[in-house]
């Protein structure tokens, strides 16, 4: 997975290859036996949602730049999979979810693999989780309309906001930078995400 599906294709930071190496991805999926868990794909989670493909993991990591120092934000736990990914590269995750089965499940796995450093909280990612702002990072895995008031107010000075940014079936992962107040913002590929329900969000069906 790390040579063909990441290293392949571009993705270069070193500490990033390393924790896709070290994560096992199967201990976060719904059947850990599934012999698709490293494919090269989404999966199902439950709950109508999915885990991402590994390589839009990787991606979405690299665009964060994280040093090890970072207190991280994550919209959108679904297995908890990305947030142990974060957890390698940052000092503290927060992660909120808005199923509570997924963020017990999450919750669970993350538990079991010892990442004393993620924070699974269930609620509305759309408005962010103001209890622990400011973060220097935060990243949101599900498709967003907008980028949320309250995110930009959670968000440190001179701290990256990477997110799929577009309509319900298509989005652009867009990279937004906060410096001297100003938002920077910058796109990188297309991309597919299951949508954001919630205030600053779509409406739940
Ligand atoms: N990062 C996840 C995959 C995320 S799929 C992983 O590594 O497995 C998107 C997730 O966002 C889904 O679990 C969905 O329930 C959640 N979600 C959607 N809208 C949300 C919101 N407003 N607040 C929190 N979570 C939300």
């Amino acid at each position: 997975m790390v040579e063909h599906q990441l290293r392949g294709r571009g993705i270069r930071d070193p500490r990033v290859l390393e924790a896709m190496q070290k994560v096992p991805r199967h201990r976060f999926l719904p059947n850990p036996e599934d012999p698709a868990a490293y494919g090269d794909h989404p999966l199902p989670l439950g709950c109508g949602q999915t885990i991402s493909q590994p390589y839009m993991v990787a991606l979405m990591t690299e665009c964060l730049r994280l040093t090890g120092e970072e207190r991280v934000l994550e919209i959108g736990t679904g297995s908890g999979y990305q947030a142990a990914v974060l957890a390698e590269l940052a000092r503290e995750v927060y992660t909120v979810e808005r199923f509570p089965e997924l963020a017990s499940q999450a919750r669970s796995a993350l538990e079991e693999l010892g990442y004393g450093n993620v924070h699974v909280v269930v609620g509305d990612g759309s408005e962010g989780y103001a209890e622990a702002a400011p973060y220097d990072r935060i990243i949101v895995t599900a498709a967003a309309p907008e980028i949320a008031p309250p995110w930009v107010e959670q968000l440190e000075e001179g701290g990256r906001l990477v997110l799929p940014l577009g309509d319900r079936w298509g989005q652009t992962l867009v990279v937004v930078r906060k410096q001297e107040g100003k938002m920077a913002q910058e796109s990188v590929c297309g991309c597919v995400f299951v949508p954001l329900v919630g205030k600053h969000g779509w409406r739940g069906e």
